[in-house]
């Protein structure tokens, strides 16, 4: 059973990769994003406190998605691509330790790589066509900076366990689907 984390910098192209990995592999997509964004629809409790955090483009709390993800690997039989998580190291520490609570362990980290400028222009494009809440200028600046900020290292902590794979985010969406396949292997 394959456990896959895509991973990337906001405007990477993960959402639109992790529909061919999923259809791939037949694995469960799992995304934060979507999960915490459909909390705001329903305007449920959670989604009443996170909804100013996200459209300011910051985090919110390791607590809330890792509550999050233990329902949704406990429910989950296929194996699992994580979307948008782990996206702290406290996070990736989290999904080891839940992965082994559901005798899991993690197959590999895709990490998309784009240059600053694609990213902004990819965000700037998507805010005119699915006009989400925190795809604005201002906010999209925000997300990059967490993303440097605390994120990044997120990259590292998968490097150190030799399970990081580097993948190329420019090109055709075929040619990357492609590059990631070849190097999941
Ligand atoms: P995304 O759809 O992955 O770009 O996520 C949109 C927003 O949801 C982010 O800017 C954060 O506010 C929030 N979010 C998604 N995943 C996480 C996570 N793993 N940890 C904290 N916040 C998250």
């Amino acid at each position: 059973m394959k456990n896959i984390v895509i991973f990337g910098a906001p405007g990477a192209g993960k959402g639109t990769q992790s529909d061919f990995i999923v259809e791939h592999y037949g694995l469960t997509h799992v995304s934060t994003g979507d999960l915490l964004r459909k909390e705001i629809a329903d305007q449920t409790d959670l989604g009443k406190r996170i909804k100013s955090i996200m459209d300011a483009g910051q985090l919110v709390s390791d607590d809330i998605v890792v509550e999050m993800m233990d329902k949704a690997i406990a429910n989950d039989t296929k194996g699992m691509l994580f979307d948008g998580f782990p996206r702290t190291v406290a996070q990736a520490k989290t999904l080891d330790r839940l992965l082994a609570k559901y005798e899991r362990s993690l197959t590999c980290m895709v990490q998309l790589e784009v240059p600053k400028d694609e990213l902004m222009r990819r965000l700037l494009e998507r805010a005119k066509i699915q006009g989400r809440a925190d795809d604005n200028e201002v906010t999209i600046n925000n997300r990059l900076l967490e993303y440097d900020n605390k994120t990044k290292p997120v990259a590292a902590y998968y490097a150190a366990q030799g399970k990081q794979l580097l993948i190329d985010g420019l090109g055709s969406i075929q040619d990357i689907a492609a590059r990631i396949r070849k190097a999941i292997g």
